[in-house]
């Protein structure tokens, strides 16, 4: 399996300029290929066929030839720059093509030049790196010298840059991007790794848990062996307080004339509170789907969380709508958390299973009877069979039965929980828990 492994970089200042000048070269690259493409639609109006990047990258050779300056950079690094500009026109006539169809105003604009500003990321594909006693060694272009009899030759440049703080690298590592981070200034490399799953063997009957993403709660579960296991964890209470401190610096801002000092320095502000949160909320959904796949679960399933995010398309605007989008957006980090729940998942050996939600939250988990339930009611209570179980927990009971569908086991239902089991992070990152009983043995 493939996995990603991100590695601060420690340039000397003369690498700096260089990863900087073969950015400033590629994306020059990126423009002229652009521009190139423009030329020939304002030209010809796709009477004749456009150009793509099988075209350009015939051409790579000549315009090396042409302006040697582009032989700075390591021809799979130019090839990626190209592929790139693919990528973006094929996502702008993607959304064209989607928008047209459905008959919505026309929002996709077409790819358009890059600023050398930034820092364009340089993309390694199998060859042009190597990693050696912890360094990093990265292949330039060829570059002129004056051999001893005055002959001017190309030799390829090579650089090993130092990696911060770093002790065991992956090997297997197939491709890498370099990245720079504009705030700090920092040079990253990301590495993409084969990764040998760890040996694991699942004994039978497999032990499974559901869990049903939530507004109230970040995941609430239900697992086979008669628990409830509730997450009300640190990303509410952390995407709570950045969301006042956002909200209070927006405000500021917009009373602010835009450009002059004070409009720049707290849209600085801004910036940093949502780097911050993003890696707090980042950090959290790391130590979640940490502890779910080192649990003693062979299988977990999530409810699927498109269901959360169509809210946020609902058409009327009211004050109460405003709250739940907002509440949806923070609970964005579920595809994330999905994400890497897979893959720790998948690491250990394990099964992670999306489930469809739908009905979930309706069905009483005794009897099957099914009814609507205002958001705001917190309580199943079911008329037909006098089943009393919060909302979240109910929903969870119920994906848990569509996994355990699967696996030739007994169905469960809310008699079968006698404990439920609250995490929670401290701010110092530790784990605790309490356990509750449900009802006695
Ligand atoms: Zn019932």
């Amino acid at each position: 399996m493939l996995m990603t492994e991100k590695v601060l970089l420690d340039p000397t200042p003369e690498q700096r300029n260089w990863l900087w000048h073969m950015s400033r070269v590629a994306t020059l690259l990126y423009n002229i290929a652009l521009e190139q493409r423009k030329g020939h639609w304002l030209r010809y109006h796709g009477t004749k066929p456009g150009i793509n990047y099988e075209h350009q990258n015939g051409q790579l050779v000549e315009l090396k030839k042409e302006f040697p300056f582009f032989l700075c950079l390591y021809s799979l690094v130019a090839q990626e720059a190209l592929r790139l500009l693919q990528k973006d026109f094929n996502s702008f006539f993607g959304r064209l093509k989607n928008q047209k169809k459905n008959g919505e105003d026309v929002t996709a604009r077409p790819p358009r030049f890059k600023s050398s500003k930034y820092f364009f990321t340089l993309c390694y594909i199998q060859s042009g790196f190597a990693l050696e006693d912890g360094k990093l060694v990265l292949s330039g272009g060829m570059e002129p010298h004056t051999d001893k009899k005055g002959r001017v030759k190309h030799r390829r440049r090579r650089e090993t840059i130092s990696i911060a703080g770093y002790r065991k690298l992956p090997d297997k590592v197939h491709s890498l991007t370099i990245t720079h981070d504009r705030k700090t200034g920092n040079f990253y490399a990301s590495l993409v790794y084969e990764a040998e799953p760890l040996k694991y063997e699942a004994v039978r009957p497999l032990k499974v848990a559901a869990f049903d993403p939530g507004v109230k709660t970040f995941l609430t579960g239900a697992d086979n062996s008669g628990r409830i296991i509730v997450f009300d964890s640190l990303v509410k209470r952390t995407t709570r307080y950045f969301d006042g401190q956002i909200d209070k610096v927006k405000s500021m801002r917009d009373r602010c004339k835009k450009g002059s000092r004070r409009h720049n320095m707290l849209n600085d502000v801004l910036d940093s509170l949502y780097r911050r949160r993003s890696a707090q909320v980042d950090d959290e959904l790391h130590a979640i789907a940490k502890l779910l796949a080192e649990g003693e679960w062979d299988v977990v399933g999530v409810g699927n969380p498109d269901k959360l995010g169509m809210v946020s398309d609902a058409p009327d605007k009211g004050k109460g709508n405003q709250a739940i989008n907002r509440a949806v957006q923070n609970n964005w980090p579920l595809k994330k958390e999905n994400k890497f729940l897979d893959y720790k998942l998948e690491y250990r050996g394990k099964l992670f299973l999306p489930l469809d939600e739908k009905y979930s939250s309706q069905e009483c988990n005794s009897c099957g009877h099914r009814m609507k339930l205002d958001p705001s009611v917190r309580v199943y209570r079911c008329p037909k069979c006098g089943m009393v179980m919060d909302r979240d927990e109910n929903s969870s009971v119920n994906l848990l039965n569509r996994v355990i569908a699967g696996t030739a086991q007994r169905r469960v239902n809310y008699k079968d929980f006698r404990v439920r089991i609250t995490f929670h992070r401290t701010l110092c990152g530790k784990w605790t828990h309490r356990e509750e009983l449900l009802r006695p043995a």
